[in-house]
């Protein structure tokens, strides 16, 4: 009896599992979130259905009403379930809360016609990395051919009702993604037929046009938490609390909008959250939800509380929450608590942000919405595959400030003077001050597609450095003269050579190295086989003309200034050996190289 009373206890001070959908796009998720908000929204407030601020609120009451036909009779322990409302695993990797992931489960959406894709797994790896229990929902099965859809039917109850076809396809799909994600190292199984869970993750097959398997997938996602998470869904008075996004609403000025996950918060709370500019120490001046009759009231018009219980999604109002990052914790000042030591907590969160700006003071700008998506994308650009060093870091819209910060480097390395702008959007003046300056701002909400677009970037300015630096590069040669193929032998000089070492390319000044060194002018073009080339390489034999650059070089003639035993070489100097360097490193051969260090000692070059 004493044990059933502790336990009965605990059940009662269970808080709401915190769910976010996530999955590769096109999949279902925005879909899926409607299906299971809207159907009962739709029947009034019978279904108990609350939106909150960021994040839907399925009372346990709805679920139950909803999963009936499961005849699962199962206790419902906890009060609810809350949705995070953004589908996306950008949210996912926002929603943080001291360290670990802040949703208590997950639903990863696979669509059954594609099986996964790229974003699945990345998702699955989020996943894994945060130690996050998920649900896997097969979505689209009304897709399969010939599927005779049943409204809102238990999954298990339509799939009986299918064609024998209907039933193999749906086999052969289910088992194909089965594999898949064995793959990927993970067991799954249709969660009907799972005799492993914990250890197998479940399939719920749905359909979020039709309804069908959502009934399935709310009990799941109930039973699955308070089966396993007793723990950490116990209620506690210690507060935490994760601030979603920052946003100015008329009226209120600048507010957060937070999932409190656990504890209580109340009105004049004394709280501390996590700025760029350091932390900001403010107290909660309301605490603000949405009308639960917003549809029939004017926009904006928030219910005020004196005090809010976990699980909950909250929008606050106070001083200086501006400058609040998204992604960050809330903390509370206790009675007992020193500030300093909660700001410096509130902080932590920054600390693996800072660590990862190059010390050598040289890179991109990288701007996000969140301090999520920031570390997702330094975390990107840092890896060795990509190798991109970030000199300095901003939350929020593109703002003039971030243009001039990120401009510092037109004078240190221009090709840095960049802003990569991950889903943020960027102001028109600031938009107006990197054109005046010359910073390019590269906006994407796909951390690839920024990584793209900014490689493109880079190679652009390599070839046009490139095309700017071919007159003065010179490729290193060596050409001997075939005495047979004097064709002209002055002004221009036309002739057949045979290139003993090098690379002979149009445009390179060549000389006959004597005492002194005779100017002869530039390759103005090349014949191999009758046809024009722009280069040619050791050992072959070609035709050149050469083309005086001045009177004096205009002057120099075939059989009085050189004769055919002299050889011609490139005329190469310490500049155009640098541009060489920098601009055409791999297009010469180690071979080549050699030659340019011969070639420099012939010249005497330092
Ligand atoms: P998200 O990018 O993952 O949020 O995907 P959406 O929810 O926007 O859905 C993408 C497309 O698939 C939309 O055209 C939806 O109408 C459609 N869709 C989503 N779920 C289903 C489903 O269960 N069955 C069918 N037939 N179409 C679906």
């Amino acid at each position: 009896v004493e044990n059933k009373k502790i336990q009965t206890e605990a059940e009662e001070n269970l808080r709401s599992p915190i769910c976010c959908i996530m999955g590769h796009v096109d999949t279902g998720k925005t879909k899926l979130l409607d299906c299971i908000r809207g159907t009962n929204v739709q029947e009034g407030e019978a279904g108990g259905i609350t939106q909150q601020i960021g994040a839907t609120y399925f009372p346990a009451e709805n679920i139950r009403e909803r999963t009936k036909e499961l005849k699962a009779d199962a206790k419902l322990n906890v009060p609810g379930l809350l949705v995070i409302d953004t589908p996306g695993h950008e949210s996912f990797t926002n929603l943080r809360s001291r360290g670990s992931g802040l949703c208590d489960i997950a639903i990863l959406v696979v669509d059954i016609m594609h099986g996964l894709e790229p974003q699945t797994i990345e998702s699955l790896n989020l996943l894994r990395m945060r130690n996050t229990e998920f649900i896997v929902a097969l979505n689209k099965v009304d897709r399969l051919y010939a599927w005779k859809a049943q409204r809102n039917a238990p999954i298990r109850k339509t799939l009986k009702q299918q064609s024998k076809d209907v039933q193999n396809e749906f086999d052969r799909r289910l088992m194909e993604v089965i594999t898949q994600f064995k793959e990927q190292g993970l067991n799954t199984e249709l969660y009907y037929k799972n005799k492993d869970m914990g250890e197998t993750f479940n399939i719920v097959p749905t359909s979020a046009i039709s309804g069908e398997g959502i009934p399935d997938l709310l009990l799941l996602l109930i039973q699955w938490s308070q089966k396993t998470m007793i723990e950490k869904l116990t209620f506690r008075n210690e507060v935490q609390c994760t601030v979603l996004e920052v946003k100015v609403i008329e009226g209120h000025g600048t507010t957060i909008d937070v999932v409190l996950v656990n504890g209580v918060l109340h009105e004049g709370d004394q709280i501390v959250v996590c700025g760029l500019q350091g932390p900001i120490v403010t107290t909660i001046r309301a605490l603000l939800t949405p009308h639960p009759m917003k549809e029939l009231r004017v926009k904006g018009t928030y219910l005020h509380h004196k005090e809010i219980k976990a699980a909950q999604g909250i929008k606050i109002t106070g001083q200086g929450l501006e400058h609040a990052i998204a992604g960050t914790g809330l903390y509370v000042v206790g009675r007992d608590d020193d500030v300093e030591d909660v700001k410096e907590s509130a902080m932590e969160d920054m600390k693996s942000v800072m660590s990862r700006i190059d010390k050598s003071g040289e890179g991109v700008y990288v701007q996000a919405s969140t301090l999520g998506s920031l570390e997702a994308l330094l975390e990107f650009l840092k890896s060795p595959a990509v190798s991109i060093p970030v000199s300095g870091i901003g939350i929020g819209p593109v703002h003039k400030k971030d243009v001039m910060k990120a401009s510092v480097m037109l004078e240190k390395k221009k090709e840095y003077a960049t802003i990569l702008a991950f889903d943020v959007k960027v102001t028109p003046e600031a938009r107006e001050l990197s054109e005046e300056l010359g910073v390019k701002i590269f906006i994407a909400d796909i951390i690839y597609h920024l990584f793209d677009q900014f490689k493109a970037y880079i190679q652009n300015l390599k070839e046009e450095k490139k095309r700017e630096a071919a007159d003065e590069a010179v490729f290193p040669c060596v050409l001997e003269i075939i005495p047979e193929c004097i064709f002209n032998k002055k002004d221009p000089i036309i002739m057949g050579v045979d290139v003993l070492e090098g690379i002979l390319k149009v445009g390179t000044p060549l000389c006959v190295p004597q005492k002194d060194y005779i100017d002869l002018g530039r390759i103005a073009s090349i014949e191999f086989n009758k046809k024009a080339v722009d280069y040619a390489k050791k050992g072959q034999k070609v035709a050149i003309k050469i083309v005086g650059t001045n009177a004096e070089e205009q002057q120099k003639m075939h059989g009085r200034h050189f004769d055919n035993d002299d050889q011609l070489v490139s005329h190469i100097t310490r500049r155009s050996i640098d541009i060489l360097k920098v601009n055409y490193r791999d297009d010469l051969s180690i071979e080549d190289w050699r030659l340019v260090v011969k070639l420099k000692t012939l010249f005497k070059i330092q």
